[in-house]
């Protein structure tokens, strides 16, 4: 079905032993080596004819041809390691492509991509403050910035991750430890039935029993039933099972609904139970004064997680825990490290997280928010909602379930079809799109396979959503006779 067959394996290719003495294995420290700025210089020039060729080939490739897997008996030289990256980036999924609108994972911000690059060429260390002076200092800096703007207060900050399961855990067990129920197997955590799989990961972690999960149902907008966690938390109450967390959503992952944060937040007060919101997805839209309404209530979260690497373009891994109060981190996962130097400011980056040695993850993200500026990230929303707004109307017409939020995501699926047909239609008409090079993906959501589109490709335009809609109204008219 035009999916990719798996890699194959090209023949060994018959490099002749290293150049002598061209590309140099580690950086001089005395003088600028020609040879490595050239290897660097060419290395950036090939991701950038990458980048530029992405509009010839499709969002998904449908064969990749590798380079072999092990090193060979001596060492390449420069040209043969170029072709090797070349074989892999020829079967990379292309995010650049204009039709490349199927899950979380826009285009790379420029400037992000060479921050990335300098990150790898500092090869510091977020572990310990002497193996990170700046970072570390810009990494607390960057997060007590970030959520004081997403109203977390002038006291607020956090921890950068390598991605949004990880923070969704750290958040999890911290609230286990300030609510003094590490090692308490009946504790409970309650989430909507939609939230992401990650929140299960966490408790499996964490030693917990999947019954400890307590999904709450959803609203026909994706939302958690906030009547139906009271009556849930009255229960526990009543019933003397302590509670670890409630974990609102701001952006589902298959519709980008919001659950309604202030009425969850006003229980959790009531009760003195931790809030956690998962706005992996969400949380973004905050950044902007214009677009901050759609996620009202977020500010009352106690810990938060951000993922700007998802719609912002922050290249990956770029995930953020924030917290009200980010002693909470070092409180729970301070050892003391007692084979470094003592922190000289707030605490190391490994006392403040699971993570040990960790890159400085932050300087892609602050550099790319650097490059956007307050008005670039309001347009890029904007842009990402516009487009998801145009869709929603070309598919106006059409005999169609759609499932959407207030976000840049939108999914759906043909009115009345069993789940099998539904299954069916799902998979010729993703085979569909993808031989226009139209990437969706095809969630299982609610018992029937969905079409969903992420909008967050700022290279969608008008052409490729009027080539969706083409595509999606013959697929649901050639799908009537099956009901
Ligand atoms: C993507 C996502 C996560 C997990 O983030 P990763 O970076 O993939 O680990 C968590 N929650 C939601 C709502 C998400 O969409």
């Amino acid at each position: 079905m035009g999916e990719p067959c798996g890699a194959a394996l090209a023949p060994a290719p018959q490099h002749e032993p290293a150049a002598p003495a061209s590309l140099p294995l580690f950086p001089d420290p005395a003088q600028l080596d020609p040879a490595l700025s050239a290897f660097l210089q060419q290395a950036g020039d090939q991701l950038c004819r990458w980048w530029a060729d992405s509009s010839t080939r499709s969002p998904l490739p449908l064969l990749s041809v590798l380079p072999e897997a092990a090193p060979g008996p001596t060492g390449l030289d420069p040209i043969a390691l170029l072709d090797d990256l070349q074989l892999v980036m020829d079967g990379a999924f292309n995010p650049v492509h204009p039709g490349s609108m199927a899950h979380l994972d826009p285009p790379p911000l420029t400037a992000s991509v060479a921050a990335d690059l300098i990150c790898a060429g500092l090869n510091n260390n977020l572990l310990a403050e002497e193996l990170s002076p700046s970072l570390s200092r810009l990494e607390r800096s960057l997060c007590a910035w970030m959520a004081e703007r997403l109203g977390l207060g002038d006291q607020a900050g956090g921890v950068a991750a390598s991605g949004g399961s990880l923070s969704n855990l750290m958040a999890l067990v911290v609230a286990r430890h300030q609510r003094g129920l590490v090692g308490v197997p009946e504790a409970l955590v309650f989430c909507s039935a939609d939230a992401h799989v990650s929140i299960a990961k966490a408790l499996a972690v964490m030693g917990l029993p999947a019954t400890a999960l307590r999904p709450v149902p959803v609203d026909g907008h994706g939302g958690l039933q906030v009547d139906d966690l009271a009556a849930q938390l009255d229960g526990a109450a009543a019933a003397g099972v302590p509670v670890l967390a409630v974990v609102a959503t701001a952006g589902t992952t298959v519709r980008g609904a919001i659950d309604p944060l202030a009425a969850i937040a006003a229980l959790c007060r009531q009760r003195q139970i931790w809030l956690h919101v998962d706005g992996a997805i969400g949380a973004v839209f905050g950044l902007s004064a214009a677009h901050a309404h759609l996620i009202d209530g977020l500010s009352n979260a106690d810990s938060l997680t951000v993922n700007p690497q998802k719609l912002l373009g922050i290249t990956k891994t770029s995930s953020l825990l924030l917290l009200r109060q980010p002693d909470a981190l070092a409180a729970c996962f301070a050892t003391g490290l007692p084979y470094m130097e003592p922190s000289w400011a707030d605490a190391h980056g490994g006392e403040c997280g699971l993570q040990g040695t960790r890159p400085a993850e932050v300087l892609k993200l602050w550099l790319g928010l650097r490059q956007l500026g307050l008005s670039g990230i309001a347009q890029l929303l904007d842009g990402a909602l516009q487009r998801r707004s145009q869709l929603q109307a070309l598919l106006a017409g059409l005999p169609l379930e759609h499932c959407s939020g207030p976000l840049h995501l939108l999914a759906f699926t043909p009115e009345g079809l069993a789940p099998a047909q539904a299954e069916q239609w799902s998979l010729q008409t993703r085979h569909h799109l993808l031989e226009r090079q139209l990437m969706l993906s095809r969630p299982l959501y609610q018992g029937r396979h969905h079409l969903k589109a992420v909008l967050g490709n700022p290279h969608t335009g008008a052409a490729q959503l009027e080539a969706v809609a083409e595509v999606v109204a013959a697929s649901v008219h050639a799908s009537v006779p099956l009901r």
